[in-house]
């Protein structure tokens, strides 16, 4: 018997057949012995509806009112998924973050969580009862007002329950089979990968894969909970994200796979057409003057990505400093440097918001030489101009065009074997 953990995104639960066949499933999970703990998002779009909703009563509604707002959706998802599970005869109860002990502080909008204090859904499992959690939200622990995890947070919310009921896996389910080798829809080739770590998931996931939430890796590698991700539409195994791939050990009762000894150097190639490139031009080359630049984006509570200063032109004491923020940040930073201009003495500022990131992630990386000769290889290849670089010790990004970001993606996945029928693994840590 396993307990496990489920959460179930918005377009499994986008409608009244879907709530339906979701309660039937996790009415079979619970039959074929598990106890089972459900988490749930907003219904479809509900949450984008909501946002509308507030956008057309007020241009810029009290944090603490948005919230209350934006958790109503998880709970018509709670309610009627409970009703569902009940009408197939098990006893279903639903629970508000709040209910559930989902403790956050109280930054509204985008709290995160300080404890998890599960008793009453422990309760449910001990009468025999499946707790239906809603998810994305909690209560904070000084104010007492209800908070939201931020876009996506039913993932957070099902890693610490799971995490804090030491469940033997959570399991994300969603409408894609699993985690890819890239975006699908990019990169026709792409494959489903069987396992991943935490750390690849992470980087895909800052580098704009969109099937995790960010802080629900990050949540689940310090606590090590194997995510289990799958699809809501089949039985299909999908892909787990554990520690260590040397270390399969906690999939032994979960996966009918068992041990998959094949290490890919490569894990995927993300892309992410959400950022902007801002140029601050003619910044005089002395110290003081890139601290002062990022003071002033940082303030602006813009968060930067990558950062290129370029070699100051011989004698003239002035350099360029490029980085990339969210494009939905680029006129608020530009409008914070502005402000500084004048003090920090540089010549203009440039913004382009047509440009695309494209990333390799893979632990392989650490112990292969040659990854980033064969990347920039298939890129130039492709005809592609580079025109930002930014490593970590298991990423390599780029900035190109953003036209170029399909013919980039798949230039690179065809380059690393990664296709369909691909053939770049690695066996067992030979180090081949
Ligand atoms: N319903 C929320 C959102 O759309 C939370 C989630 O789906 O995880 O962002
Ligand atoms: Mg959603």
């Amino acid at each position: 018997m396993s307990l496990i953990v489920a959460k179930f995104g918005g377009s499994s639960v986008a409608d009244a057949p879907s709530v339906l066949r979701v309660a039937k499933r996790v009415v079979e999970a619970k039959n074929a012995g598990n106890q089972i703990v459900v988490v749930v998002s907003a219904m479809g779009d509900t949450t984008d509806e909501l946002l509308d909703l507030a956008q057309q009563i007020s241009p810029n509604p009290p944090g603490r009112e948005l919230d209350m707002l934006l958790t109503s959706g998880e709970r018509i998802s709670m309610a009627v998924l409970a009703m569902a599970i009940n009408d197939l005869g098990v006893e279903a109860r639903s629970y508000t973050g709040s209910q559930a002990g989902l403790i956050t502080d109280s930054k509204h909008g985008r709290a995160r969580i300080i404890d998890v204090t599960p008793s009453r859904i422990l309760e449910a499992l001990n009468d025999g009862a499946i707790p239906i959690v809603a998810g994305f939200q909690g209560v904070a622990q000084d104010t007492k007002d209800i908070t939201t995890l931020g876009r996506g947070g039913s993932d957070t919310t099902a890693v610490a329950l799971a995490a804090a009921l030491d469940a033997d896996v959570c399991e994300i389910y969603t409408d894609v089979d699993g985690i890819f080798s890239a975006d699908p829809r990019i990169a026709p080739s792409a494959r489903q990968v069987p396992r991943i770590t935490y750390d690849e998931m992470m980087e895909l996931a800052a580098a704009g894969a969109k099937v995790l939430h960010l802080r629900c890796v990050e949540y689940a590698k310090r606590f090590d909970v194997p995510i289990h991700v799958r699809s809501s539409f089949s039985d299909k195994e999908g892909t787990f994200v554990i520690a260590d791939l040397e270390d399969q050990s906690k999939l032994v009762n979960l996966s009918k796979q068992g041990v998959i000894m094949e290490q890919p150097i490569i894990a995927g190639v993300a892309h992410d057409l959400g950022d902007a490139k801002i140029t601050v031009t003619g910044v005089p080359d002395r110290p003081g003057t890139a601290a002062a630049i990022f003071q002033a984006v940082a303030d602006a509570g813009i968060n930067m990505d990558m950062i290129v200063q370029n070699v100051s032109v011989h004698g003239s004491g002035q350099t360029d400093v490029t980085f990339t923020c969210p494009r939905d940040g680029v006129a608020h930073a530009e409008s914070a440097l502005r402000d500084v201009q004048g003090e920090i003495g540089f010549e203009d500022i440039l913004t382009d918001s047509n440009i695309a990131k494209i990333s390799l992630v893979g632990a392989g990386m650490r112990s292969h030489p040659g990854v980033s000769a064969n990347f920039f290889k298939a890129i130039a290849d492709a005809g592609v101009n580079v025109e930002m670089i930014s490593t970590s010790e298991i990423r390599i990004s780029v900035v190109t065009r953003a036209d170029d970001a399909k013919k980039t993606v798949e230039a690179v996945h065809t380059a690393f074997g990664l296709d369909a029928d691909g053939q770049a693994v690695v066996y067992g840590g030979t180090g081949r």
